[in-house]
C-alpha cells in the first residue's frame, strides 16, 4: 500500500522531478496529504489510527468517572475521554448499552476499575482486551493495602479504592505508565502531567486528614447507605458503618435496617449521609426508625460515591467529589 500511494504521487506530478528545487518544496506540502491518505487507508489496520478522534487526539474510554479524571488530568490536551458512567450511576449494576459498546469499540485504550466493582462488564472488557489495551487502573496496587470481603479465600477485594486519596494515586500512575506505553510520542507531556496531578493528590490527602481531625474521636463514625467508604475509613481514621454490603447489588432487609437504628441510638449519631448514586430511601428509613425511639438522627448531606458530579461542577472532579464529602462530613459530625 505504502507504495503504490507512492508511485501514484510521483507519476501524477511527473513536472516536479524535472526541477530538485521546486521538488523540495513540493514534498513539504505534499507529505502532509500522503501522510493523510495513508493514515485513513491504514485506518482498519492499525488500532492506534482507528482509535484517534478527527482532531488527532487518542481515543479514551473509561467506565467511571474517576478513572476518566485521571486519564484527562495526565492525557491533557493528547487525549479525547469519553465516560461511560455519568453522575448517579450505579457501576455495581451498570450493563453496556449498544451505544456503551460502540465507545468501547472506537477507544484506542479502555481504562476501568477493576476488582470487580463493573460486576456486570466483565465479558465485554473481556472480549475488547483481544482487540486493545484493557486496563484496570487498581491493577499495580499492592494486594496487601486492599482491602479484603471476607468471602473466605475467593480473592476478592473491596473495589470503593479511590476514597483513599494516597492508594488512588497508583492508578493514576498506572494511567500515566499507559499512556506513555501506548503514545511515546507524546510520553513527555504525560510524564510532566502525571507529576503535576500526584502532586494535587497529595496535597488533597492532607486536606482530608485535616478536615476529618475536625471531627473529635468520639463522633468519628459515617453511617451509609453501603459500604463504599472502607478506605476512607481506614485512611483518615473513620469508623465506617453500611447498611448495604460491597456491592449494591445485594439487596437490604428491614433486619438490617433495625440493626443500624439500634446501632444509631446505642451510639448517639446524629447524622447519616446520603449517596448520590443510590436512593435516598433507605437511610430515612433509618431516620423514621429512629426518631421512634425517641433518637434524633439527621441527614447529613449527599455523599458521592460511586458516581462524581455534573461535568462543569466541582464535584465533576475526582478532587472536587473527595473535598465535597469531606467538607459536607465534617461539618455534619463536628
Ligand atoms: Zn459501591
Amino acid at each position: 500500500m505504502n507504495t503504490s500511494a507512492t508511485t501514484t504521487d510521483e507519476t501524477r506530478i511527473p513536472a516536479f522531478a524535472a526541477e530538485r528545487g521546486r521538488r523540495n518544496v513540493s514534498r513539504i506540502v505534499w507529505m502532509p496529504l500522503l501522510l493523510l491518505a495513508l493514515l485513513l487507508a491504514g485506518c482498519s489496520a492499525n488500532g492506534i489510527a482507528q482509535g484517534m478522534s478527527e482532531d488527532g487526539r487518542l481515543r479514551i474510554t473509561a467506565t467511571t468517572g474517576m478513572v476518566a479524571d485521571a486519564a484527562r488530568e495526565i492525557g491533557g490536551e493528547h487525549v479525547e475521554v469519553t465516560t461511560l458512567m455519568g453522575p448517579g450511576v450505579d457501576p455495581h449494576l451498570f450493563k453496556a448499552s449498544q451505544g456503551d459498546i460502540r465507545k468501547l469499540d472506537r477507544a484506542a485504550i479502555i481504562f476501568y476499575g477493576g476488582l470487580h466493582l463493573e460486576g456486570n462488564m466483565t465479558r465485554i472488557l473481556e472480549k475488547m482486551a483481544a482487540q486493545k489495551p484493557v486496563v484496570a487502573v487498581t491493577e499495580q496496587m499492592p494486594r496487601d493495602r486492599l482491602i479484603g470481603t471476607g468471602e473466605g479465600e475467593s480473592g476478592e477485594y473491596d473495589p470503593h479504592v479511590w476514597f483513599d486519596v494516597q492508594l488512588w494515586t497508583s492508578a493514576a500512575k498506572t494511567v500515566q505508565e499507559t499512556l506513555m506505553r501506548e503514545d511515546p510520542a507524546n510520553a513527555e507531556r504525560y510524564r510532566e502531567q502525571g507529576e503535576r496531578y500526584l502532586n494535587e493528590l497529595e496535597e488533597l490527602h492532607r486536606y482530608v486528614q485535616n478536615r476529618m481531625d475536625e471531627i473529635p474521636q468520639e463522633g468519628r463514625v459515617l453511617v451509609t447507605a453501603h459500604d463504599a467508604f472502607g478506605y476512607f475509613g481506614r485512611a483518615y481514621g473513620v469508623e465506617v458503618v453500611g447498611l448495604q454490603g460491597i456491592s449494591t447489588a445485594a439487596e437490604f432487609g428491614a433486619r438490617d435496617v433495625s440493626t443500624l437504628r439500634d446501632y444509631l441510638v446505642e451510639r448517639g449519631i446524629r447524622a447519616v449521609f446520603v449517596e448520590s448514586s443510590l436512593p435516598a430511601r433507605s437511610m430515612q428509613a433509618i431516620v423514621a426508625g429512629a426518631a421512634q425511639r425517641g433518637h434524633e438522627v439527621a441527614i447529613g448531606g449527599e455523599l458521592f460515591s460511586d458516581a462524581m458530579g455534573e461535568p462543569g461542577t466541582d464535584e465533576g472532579t475526582y478532587i472536587g467529589m473527595v473535598k465535597h464529602n469531606a467538607d459536607t462530613i465534617a461539618e455534619a459530625l463536628r
